[in-house]
């Protein structure tokens, strides 16, 4: 096979505990799945289906701690936002999956953030356009190495939470998601083939807030890998 230019290095996150990398497919996002980050967007998730979206593959940025990963400040945005996020990997393929059987898909589990050009999501929310140009850029989703289901066991709880320069912002616990792992996939699979490579980022708990460069961004999710990033100019 030939083609007109090189070929693109396929977008990777190092496997914690080896030296094996995750390669990623495609990456699916949950919005609003946790009730106190609904209302501050000015909903209800309480009585809704989960909602989905997603990123290009190429928008993920690995982490490796005790690195910090570097994103710069995105083009066209003046409040760009982070979303602390469990972000679940998918190992295996399935599709029209019961929540009894979704875990069974899951690779393992890693923090991430789904940063979002706020200004263009409302804006587009508003106009009843798509939020692509709010959540799909590049280096939109940073991540932390992946850590395997075999050693966190099935995550239902424990805290989440996320500093910007050393002050807390984001502060949850994976116990208050809207839908949890197995129903969130569960969903996912009545309108998408689930493929190993895949990511699901299953939602932002409250305190969503803006970021500049300079900004050092800390992000915890009990049992996984710290997530730290810090924002440059563009
Ligand atoms: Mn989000």
């Amino acid at each position: 096979m030939t083609y007109p230019f090189p070929l693109w290095d396929l977008p990777t996150v190092p496997i914690a505990g080896s030296d094996f990398r995750f390669p990623v497919r495609h990456v699916y996002c949950v919005g609003r799945n946790y009730a106190e980050h609904a209302k501050e967007m000015g909903g209800d998730a309480s009585r809704e289906p989960p909602f989905f979206f997603s990123k290009p593959a190429d928008a993920v940025v690995p982490v490796l701690p005790p690195a910090v990963g570097r994103i710069r400040y995105p083009l066209a945005t003046s409040n760009f936002h982070h979303e602390i996020e469990l972000v679940i990997a998918i190992g295996k393929a399935g599709v029209q999956v019961a929540p009894e059987r979704a875990i069974e898909l899951v690779f393992g589990y890693a923090t991430g953030l789904d940063m979002t050009r706020r200004d263009l999501q409302h804006d587009m929310r508003e106009k009843k356009r798509p939020w692509d140009i709010g959540k799909s850029f590049a280096q939109a989703a940073p991540i932390a190495p992946i850590h395997r289901v075999a050693e966190t066991g099935v995550l239902t709880q424990g805290a989440i939470r996320l500093d910007v320069n050393g002050a807390r912002r984001q502060q949850g616990d994976l116990a208050d998601m809207v839908w949890d792992v197995p129903h969130t996939l569960a969903f996912l699979t009545q309108y998408y083939e689930l493929l190993p490579g895949d990511l699901v980022f299953t939602g932002t708990p409250a305190g969503v807030g803006a970021v500049v460069a300079g900004d050092r961004l800390d992000a915890h999710i009990d049992g996984l890998s710290e997530l730290s990033i810090e924002i440059v100019p563009s």
